[in-house]
């Protein structure tokens, strides 16, 4: 039976859980459990801190994970990067003091910045040339430049008003994050399959975000233009109506066309245009 970790309690742990749940798999929330078993599927689900889900994904005490790439990049253990599941997205920079006179990178020589984020920061400088003492450590690490412990901050920025009240700026977006489905390099055939059943639930899922569906009538004889107007999955479905000279046409189209699309389709004569939201899309 497969096992995913997912964060205990944190930024990730409601999002993992609903993202099962759309997957029609029901799981507890964590409060003290360490591991409990799911309904509608058969999986069993591990409560950990989202630094150790990287290891025990890699380790095999889980087979799978939904984890920040961050925490996956900087652990650096050998596991398979599944799919990015749409959530969780962030960045990681590096800011300096407001006061400070940046002029770029070269700013860092020689400096001391703080982060808990060691290896992507030393990897990101040795990339550049850049000579700087990186400071480890494991929270708040926004406030280290204020009580004199760093000249600088490498950490992860939303929007930017942490940064703000503690007196700096972001300068350079090093990392760019989001919460991924990882897993051990190692599964057997039968829990290959059965995460190819997940990854097949997650994908629709994915895929029916931000699409609509679409339905209107339409004179019969614009027919072959709407059909140029709206793609549909294969192609439009398209129904007569009671009243001769008249049809019913419905298609599934992506949010950021819908607009444009239903304009073309009134000045064509569509009538009764319905938008209905999108719950799974199956290919
Ligand atoms: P844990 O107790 O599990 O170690 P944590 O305190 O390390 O939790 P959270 O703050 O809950 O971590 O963040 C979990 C993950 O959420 C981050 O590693 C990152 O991938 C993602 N994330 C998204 N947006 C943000 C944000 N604004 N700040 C911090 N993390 C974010
Ligand atoms: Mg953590």
């Amino acid at each position: 039976m497969l096992r995913i970790a997912i964060q205990a309690k944190g930024r990730l742990n409601e999002q993992s859980i609903g993202l099962l749940s759309e997957a029609g798999i029901g799981v507890a929330e964590s409060k003290r459990k360490l591991i409990s078993r799911a309904d509608g599927f058969p999986m069993k689900v591990l409560y950990l801190r989202d630094d150790d889900i990287p290891q025990a994904v890699a380790m095999g005490v889980a087979d799978l994970g939904i984890v920040g790439l961050n925490e996956v990049a900087e652990k650096n253990f050998p596991v398979e990067r599944t799919m990015d599941l749409g959530f969780g997205s962030c960045r990681i920079s590096l800011a300096v003091d407001r006061t400070a006179d940046y002029n770029g990178l070269d700013y860092f020589r020689g400096k001391r910045v703080a982060t808990s984020y060691p290896n992507i920061l030393a990897r990101f400088f040795a990339e550049k040339g850049i000579d700087a003492e990186i400071h480890t450590i494991k929270g708040s690490v926004e406030i280290a430049p204020a009580v004199g412990m760093s000249d600088a901050i490498f950490d992860i920025v939303s929007s930017g008003d942490t940064l703000i009240s503690n007196g700096l700026v972001e300068v350079e977006k090093v990392f760019y994050s989001k919460a991924v489905l990882i897993a051990n390099p190692k599964l057997d055939e039968q829990k290959r399959r059965e995460t190819a059943q997940l990854t097949f639930r997650f994908n629709s899922i994915l895929e029916s975000r931000g699409m609509k569906y679409v339905l209107m009538n339409l004179p019969q004889e614009k027919l072959d233009e709407a059909i140029t107007i709206l793609p549909g999955m294969r192609s439009p479905t398209v129904l007569p109506l009671a009243q001769e000279g008249w049809c019913s046409i419905h298609a599934v189209i992506c949010e950021s066309q819908l607009w444009e699309r239903i304009e073309r389709l009134k000045a064509l004569g569509a009538e009764g245009i319905l938008v209905l939201t999108l719950e799974n899309m199956i290919r």
